[in-house]
């Protein structure tokens, strides 16, 4: 995040946030650097979908272990994984890993829960 064009003001804004932030730094490391590519916010229904698909995969970690792509029907290999916010995604193919990273909002909002009929 080098910005040095936005105006002085904003500059200075974010200098007071990263020191409120640095204060009470946890140290937690950027997310699964390396192969994902996906570094977006995502929108507040995106990581509802996210955490509820975290859950269903039977442990809550921010890791979500099964295909979103595929409707949570596939397990996900994490040789396919994709960042997408503070969550891990699993996707089963290089296939099922690009439709996600292509458009992850679409493919989370479009995602249907097995109890969700
Ligand atoms: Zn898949």
């Amino acid at each position: 995040m080098p910005n040095v064009n936005g105006p002085k003001m904003i500059v200075g804004l974010l200098l007071a946030g990263m020191l409120m932030i640095s204060g009470c730094s946890t140290g937690e490391p950027p997310a699964d650097s390396g192969k994902s590519a996906v570094t977006a916010t995502p929108s507040p229904a995106a990581i509802a979908v996210l955490a509820k698909a975290d859950a269903a995969d039977g442990t809550v970690d921010k890791v979500v272990s099964k295909c979103v792509t595929c409707m949570l029907g596939m397990d996900g290999n994490p040789e396919n994984s994709a960042a997408y916010g503070e969550y891990s995604v699993h996707l089963c193919s290089k296939d099922c890993r690009e439709t996600f990273v292509k458009d992850p909002e679409k493919a989370l909002l479009a995602l249907k829960f097995p109890e969700e009929k």
